[in-house]
């Protein structure tokens, strides 16, 4: 199997984690990982380790993320990418035909940094990516709003924002507001 990245570099078996391997590339670093074999360690890993899981602080100069399409290494068909979360423009690549998962080098890292070590396959879930896809529009509102009108302003808005919604009376305050 041929590095999806590197495309020339052969793959070779790495260890991720105590009891779980890829098959990792020695040029980008990057490692393919079965999701069979990551959803058994993840059971035997939350079994022994639930209570104990600790974020990890990542470098995130050493987190890469590619943005070109990738094919898989095994069956060559083009792999879907899945955005990590709405603060990091990480995508892991997933093909869904051999239900198996690229990551960049650092991406792992990353995921552990967000508590998803042992949760990777959520993020390939359609409801983990439209939480992803509020919050990222959600976030683009705001600075567009910031852009606009100021970091006072947001900051107001943001108080009556919170009161509105706790109001009983706001979609009245709203119509009377909209024809102020
Ligand atoms: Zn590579
Ligand atoms: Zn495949």
């Amino acid at each position: 199997m041929k590095c999806p990245k590197c495309k020339s570099i052969d793959l070779h078996p790495t260890k991720m984690e105590q009891g779980l391997s890829g098959m990792g590339c020695n040029e980008c670093k990057g490692v393919f990982v079965s999701l069979l074999y990551y959803r058994d360690w993840a059971e035997r890993f939350l079994a022994t380790e639930a209570e104990s899981e600790q974020a990890e602080e990542i470098n995130s100069e050493e987190v890469e993320n590619t943005h070109n399409a990738m094919s898989c290494p095994k069956c060559s068909r083009i792999m879907t990418k899945y955005r990590v979360s709405s603060e990091h423009d990480n995508r892991l690549d997933l093909c869904a035909n051999c239900d198996e998962a690229w990551l960049d080098k650092g991406e792992w890292s990353l995921l552990k940094s967000l508590n998803l070590g042992s949760k990777m396959p959520l993020v390939f879930t359609e409801q983990w990516q439209k939480q992803v896809r509020q919050q990222v529009s959600e976030e683009s509102r705001r600075q567009r709003f910031i852009d606009l009108a100021g970091n006072d302003a947001i900051e107001e808005a943001d108080k009556v924002r919170q009161w509105l919604k706790e109001e009983p009376q706001r979609v009245h305050i709203l119509q009377y507001l909209a024809y102020d």
